[in-house]
This record gives structure tokens, C-alpha cells and sequence, in this order.
């Protein structure tokens, strides 16, 4: 596969762009090589600078399910555009995509839009002190919320590790107030809370992790929180940041039967567009400004072309629900077609999945925390990964990261895709 042209870019990208990129793993840096610069995308597939055309795995980590540029959405959006691009006053249409949210989704009383997933879980953590008046939070190792200082903290090895300034740039102070705990570790945070007694505000979680490679909660570990939280009087916050509108209609909260006190989304939730949202118990947001005293705001907030994109996607989701089956089903015939071929090249491997989210794991033990997925095979990976792109195959550049299926994808792309994977595994291994 000739790839000249993107090489081309990624030298020039360089001089002005940090890295080449705007946002860190879209270099390559953990597989290597050099990463592809795409001209346009249709369907389940983008096409790169080159003229490559490759099956697209990633759907924009997640946006995309419906596959790219949707007629009816692209329509929206320009039926959108002639009307101008921002106001900076309110909508009707605004009120229309809360409206529909709330009809799709259980717990969401009231519900502000923002413009990315990370303003999305900075905003609900703010919240959350504000209406409990304490200071600390949790989350959990390898759980990712966005690149708000008080999440960037380091994995502590162990229970209720201090945390010490470790991303340069966040300070102590902040820090400090993050606790983590291991991901299906009910115990560890047990003890962890105990140990906090009435100085905890929130507790964080995906509800199934996509930033770790895909993994599923153990039964019980979620309600196990939901409990803690109650007696403690703790919001328990869902990042579906990932999972929202993408495991189901009303994402991990509906699928998985819990209930959150707040839930931030994005993602899915702009069809594409930079959206992101909270929500939750109306005695809870409404300590959000004006109504009460925890300022939040954004100058593009609720911005027209952001909610017609959003708006239109989320109204076919929630008018075509057999959407999640097949895409479902056919996630799980990937699985299942993947499964065959690892199995016969004779490694060791884990293949995690979970609705349309499913990620493969070169481990001979369950992956189903950080320090499981930080110990599977990353050298493996990275040779599978370009392998794969040298065929036509858009993995996710990390194996830290789940793949994402939409519902453009034929079954014939997902037999061209196991067939991929054999051939790689007979040249890689
Ligand atoms: C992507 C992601 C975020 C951050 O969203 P951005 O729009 O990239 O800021 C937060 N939480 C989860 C679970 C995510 O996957």
C-alpha cells in the first residue's frame, strides 16, 4: 500500500501542529509508522490522501454508527447552514434535542449541552461538589473522562494511593483530590470510601470501558457502587461518553439496569458534530447556573449545526431501535469469525465485546482491568494493526482502545476483515 502522500503531510503537519496532530493517538505513537491523513469518508469506509480505501473500524471513536456522511444528516446540516452557523441566543431546536434525550434516556430531568465529552465530565464533577459540598472524587484506573486536570492522574498501583503530581501541568492540589481504584474491584473501593468517609462528591465510571480496550463490568460491581453511593450520600456519575445512544436507545443505564444520579455524553450524541451533554436528577442540576450557583457555560453551546447533526442522528436511533441488534449481531459474528482464525494460528488471545463495542486482546489471562490489559502482548498488537492497515483495515491505533462498529458495515466487509486477520497472523507470527 502506497501511503506517499500522507507521509508527505505528516512532515509538513509537523512544523505547525504539535506532533502533527490535534489530538495525541491519532499519531500512531504506540503502533508506529505514520499515520494516514483522509480525504473523505462514505459509509463504512474512509479514503485516504493516496486513493486507499479501507474499512473504517473507528467510526470517529464512536460518532459515526450510523456510518459517514448519512444522507439524512448531511441534508439537515445543510438545510441548517443558510440559516447561520451560531446566535448565541436559544432555540427552539435546543429544546427539541433535551426534549428527545430525556425520551430516549432514564434519570435525565434536565439536561445541558456542551461541546466536547471532556467539558461534558469536567462540568458533572463541578456539579457534583457543588451539590454535596465535598471536595474529593473517584475513578477508576484506566477509565478515561476527558483531559480535565482533575482526571488526569496517573494509575496508583494499590488501594487508596496519594496521588502525587504526575501529568506535568496538573497541579498537587488538584491531584490530590482524584482517588483511584481498580476497574471490577468492589472491595478495593469499599475500603477506599471508608477511608474517605464523608469527603467524597463523586464517583466516575464508564459503565462498560472503551478506553482500555473494551470491558464489561462484572455482575454486581456496578450495583455494589449504586449501593455505596446511597448510603453515603455520593454521586454516582456515568461517563457514557461512549456508551450512551451506542449499547442501546438509553446506553448503559438502560442495558445494564442501573441507575446514575448524573450522566455525561458525547459522541454518538453530535452524529459527528462537536456535542457533548450532562444531565441528571433534577435536585441535582439544578445547582447548575442560572438556576443555581455552579457556573457552567459555553459561547457555542447548543450551537445550531452541532444540534441538527446530533438531532437527526439520535431521531433515527430512536425510530429504528433494530439498529442496536444488527449491529449487535454483527459484532458478534466478527467475534465469533475472529475467534475462529485466532484460535487456529494458536496464541493466546482475549476478544472482549460487548453490544457494537469489541476489542482483541493477545493475553493468555481475562482482561478485565487496567493492569490485565497494560500485561497483554503490545509488540503482537502493533504488528496485527499494521498488517491489518496494509489490507484495507482501519483499526483503532492502540490497543488501549475499543473498536467501534457502524451500521454501514456489510457482512462481506466483516469476512473480509477475518480473512485479513488470518493473513496477518500467518505473516506476523
Ligand atoms: C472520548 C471520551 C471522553 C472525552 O470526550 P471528548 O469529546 O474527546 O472530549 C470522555 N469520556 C469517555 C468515556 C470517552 O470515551
Amino acid at each position: 500500500m502506497i501511503i506517499e502522500e500522507s507521509k508527505r503531510l505528516f512532515e509538513r503537519a509537523q512544523h505547525s501542529i504539535p506532533g502533527g496532530v490535534n489530538s495525541p493517538v491519532r499519531a500512531f505513537k504506540s503502533v508506529g509508522g505514520t499515520p494516514i491523513f483522509i480525504s473523505k469518508a462514505k459509509g463504512a469506509y474512509l479514503y485516504d490522501v493516496d486513493g486507499n480505501k479501507y474499512i473504517d473500524f473507528i467510526a470517529s471513536w464512536g460518532p459515526m454508527i450510523l456510518g459517514h456522511a448519512y444522507d439524512e444528516v448531511i441534508e439537515a446540516i445543510q438545510e441548517q447552514a443558510v440559516f447561520s452557523t451560531s446566535y448565541g441566543a436559544p432555540t427552539e431546536l435546543e429544546i427539541k434535542m433535551a426534549e428527545l434525550i430525556k425520551s430516549m434516556v432514564p434519570n435525565v430531568d434536565l439536561i445541558r449541552m456542551v461541546s466536547s465529552g471532556t467539558e461534558a465530565c469536567m462540568s458533572a464533577i463541578r456539579v457534583a461538589r457543588g451539590y454535596t459540598g465535598k471536595n474529593k472524587i473517584v475513578k477508576f484506573e484506566g477509565c478515561y473522562h476527558g483531559h480535565a486536570d482533575s482526571f488526569l492522574v496517573k494509575a496508583g498501583s494499590g488501594m487508596a494511593t496519594l496521588n502525587i503530581q504526575t501529568v506535568p501541568g496538573v497541579t498537587g492540589g488538584v491531584a490530590n483530590d482524584t482517588l483511584t481504584c481498580a476497574y471490577n474491584d468492589l472491595d478495593a473501593l469499599t475500603q477506599l470510601v471508608h477511608l474517605y468517609k464523608g469527603e467524597i462528591a463523586a464517583i466516575i465510571i464508564e459503565p462498560v470501558v472503551g478506553n482500555m480496550g473494551c470491558i464489561i463490568p462484572q455482575q454486581g460491581f456496578l450495583e455494589g457502587i449504586r449501593k455505596i453511593c446511597d448510603e453515603q450520600e455520593i454521586v454516582f456519575i456515568f461517563d457514557e461518553v461512549m456508551t450512551g445512544f451506542r449499547l442501546s436507545a438509553g446506553g448503559a443505564q438502560e442495558t445494564l439496569k442501573v441507575d446514575a444520579d448524573l450522566v455525561t455524553y458525547g459522541k454518538v450524541i453530535g452524529g459527528g458534530m462537536p456535542v457533548g451533554a450532562f444531565g441528571g436528577k433534577r435536585y441535582i442540576m439544578e445547582s447548575v447556573a442560572p438556576l443555581g450557583n455552579v457556573y457552567q457555560a459555553g459561547t457555542l453551546s447548543g450551537n445550531p449545526l452541532a444540534m441538527i447533526a446530533g438531532y437527526t442522528t439520535l431521531s433515527i436511533l430512536k425510530n429504528n431501535p433494530g439498529i442496536y441488534k444488527e449491529l449487535s449481531d454483527k459484532t458478534t459474528y466478527l467475534k465469533e469469525g475472529l475467534n475462529r482464525v485466532l484460535t487456529a494460528a494458536n496464541i493466546p488471545f482475549v476478544i472482549n465485546q460487548f453490544g457494537s463495542m469489541i476489542s482483541v486482546h493477545f493475553s493468555d489471562h481475562p482482561v478485565n482491568d487496567f493492569e490485565s490489559a497494560a500485561s497483554a502482548n503490545n509488540e503482537l498488537f502493533k504488528k496485527y494493526f499494521h498488517a491489518m492497515l496494509n489490507r484495507g483495515i482501519y483499526l483503532p491505533p492502540s490497543a488501549f482502545e475499543s473498536w467501534f462498529l457502524n451500521n454501514a458495515l456489510t457482512y462481506e466487509d466483516l469476512d473480509k476483515t477475518i480473512l485479513a486477520t488470518e493473513q496477518a497472523l500467518r505473516e506476523i507470527l
